[in-house]
């Protein structure tokens, strides 16, 4: 074979190869202080350390990041795209800032040119934070989902999102009928599932807002397009809870509501789940259905504290990933999401490694939208999308983290810590796709 499709990236590098809430951290984490990751044609050929590997690519090109960390790029598994504009809006718990809030931005997404406008700072945003893949809301019109899926493919991201299904408890301008979205949503499946790198989500916004008779024809999507996804909302705040048990008094709590629909299998994502149940938590697990976790929007909108140690519990262990919920989450920054998983486990007398923190933002999250075969760490064969993380990005961050490149997993999980409390945006120094830059901080 020609080395012309070779090319090697020569840095410290961190990824994982096992889950650490259930191995030791000492065999999940694969972390190589001088590595030598060599890609084909986008994708992961082998890692190893630069003494290992340099001999036998004596030719290709290398890039270096002296004294950078790269990681698999970070997994987003909740985020609404047309709420990137109304980010940071005051005052609300979740009912009220939707209808204050939310919906009226929402309905400005109609119009298509509007949602290429945001739909491109919003992607920018992601690259620049260091988000590879997004789990995503569009918004109720077919057009909003176009927009995204258009500027998606343009830059060959790997992303999943679908448009917001919604009949009911909304403003006129906003709904559409179970009938409408079974069409539009089949439509926009056609056209974009597996198009390129794209994946498409059946995305009901949650119970509150579509009709038994909708639900219904989500799961019958479900069932036509076994590998689409299912992405909702699920068990936010308390009062949510209670209205979906009066809109739903057949159902036994708020997970039968899309259980009874046969929404709640493999690749099901429900965002939130704050107030689950055991027995809710349980079905998850047997469902194999996934959680995102979103820390920042959690404690912007007051809705409570996620548990964390139930979810990765043992005995019924259900897949975690980490959500931004931007616009009711605070940043675009998985370093920041995972600053306030940390607290929010602090906060419940429970801890939340560093290692734990980044695997949920990488392999975890990947495993979550059960993509683990084909991102979320280095393995061969993986999809090249990785970031180059700076440790000393501000100068308090240098001056609290020495150079050179720690040489051991603890004073690395030390730095790596820092970088999740102190790091946002300024911590991305570039962000590659396929191999290719994608983004660079300069
Ligand atoms: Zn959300």
């Amino acid at each position: 074979m020609s080395n012309q499709s070779l090319k090697a990236f020569r840095a410290a590098f961190l990824d994982f190869v096992a889950d650490p809430f259930y191995q030791p951290e000492a065999e999940s984490v694969r972390y190589i202080p001088d590595g030598l990751m060599v890609l084909e044609n986008g994708k992961v050929k082998e890692l190893g350390t630069y003494d290992a590997l340099k001999e036998r690519y004596p030719d290709i090109p290398v890039m270096a990041y002296p004294g950078q960390l790269i990681m698999p790029g970070f997994i987003d598994t909740h985020i609404h795209f047309p709420q990137t504009g109304m980010i940071a809006a005051y005052g609300e718990q979740l009912l009220e800032w939707l209808s204050q809030y939310v919906f009226p931005t929402e309905r400005k997404f109609k119009d298509k040119a509007y949602a290429q406008e945001v739909a491109s700072v919003f992607l920018d945003e992601l690259l620049k934070n260091g988000t590879t893949t997004a789990l995503v809301f569009a918004a109720v019109f077919p057009e909003s989902a176009e927009a995204f899926f258009e500027a998606a493919d343009r830059r060959n991201l790997r992303m999943i999102a679908g448009k917001v299904m919604m009949d009911r408890n909304a403003p006129d301008f906003l709904v559409d009928t179970p009938e409408s979205s079974y069409q539009d949503t089949r439509a926009l499946i056609e056209k974009w599932h597996k198009k390129g790198r794209l994946l498409y989500a059946v995305t009901p916004r949650f119970a509150p807002t579509s009709s038994q008779e909708q639900l219904r024809l989500a799961g019958k999507l479900l069932q036509e397009y076994p590998d689409v996804y299912l992405h909702t909302h699920i068990s936010e705040n308390p009062n949510e809870v209670a209205w979906v048990k009066e809109l739903f008094p057949e159902c036994n709590g708020y997970l039968d509501t899309y259980d009874q629909a046969g929404l709640v299998k493999e690749r099901s994502v429900f965002a939130h789940g704050i107030h689950l149940t055991d027995a809710e938590f349980q079905r998850l697990s047997e469902a194999q259905a996934a959680i995102a976790f979103c820390p920042t929007s959690n404690l912007f909108l007051g809705s409570g504290l996620f548990k964390i140690e139930q979810a990765k519990s043992v005995e019924y262990p259900v897949k975690v990933g980490l959500g931004t919920d931007v616009g009711a989450g605070t940043s675009f920054s998985l370093l920041q999401t995972a600053n306030e998983a940390y607290k929010v486990a602090q906060l419940r007398r429970q801890k939340l490694s560093p290692f734990q923190a980044l695997f949920l933002a990488t392999l975890g999250g990947a495993k979550a939208l059960c993509l683990e075969e084909t991102i979320g760490n280095f393995d061969p064969g993986k999809e090249a999308d990785f970031i180059v993380l700076d440790r000393r990005s501000t100068p308090l961050m240098a001056f609290r983290n020495p150079d050179p490149i720690p040489e051991s997993l603890e004073e690395l999980a030390d730095q790596a810590f820092s970088l999740i409390i102190m790091g946002d945006d300024r911590a991305v120094k570039a962000t590659y796709i396929m191999g290719e830059l994608a983004y660079d901080r300069g």
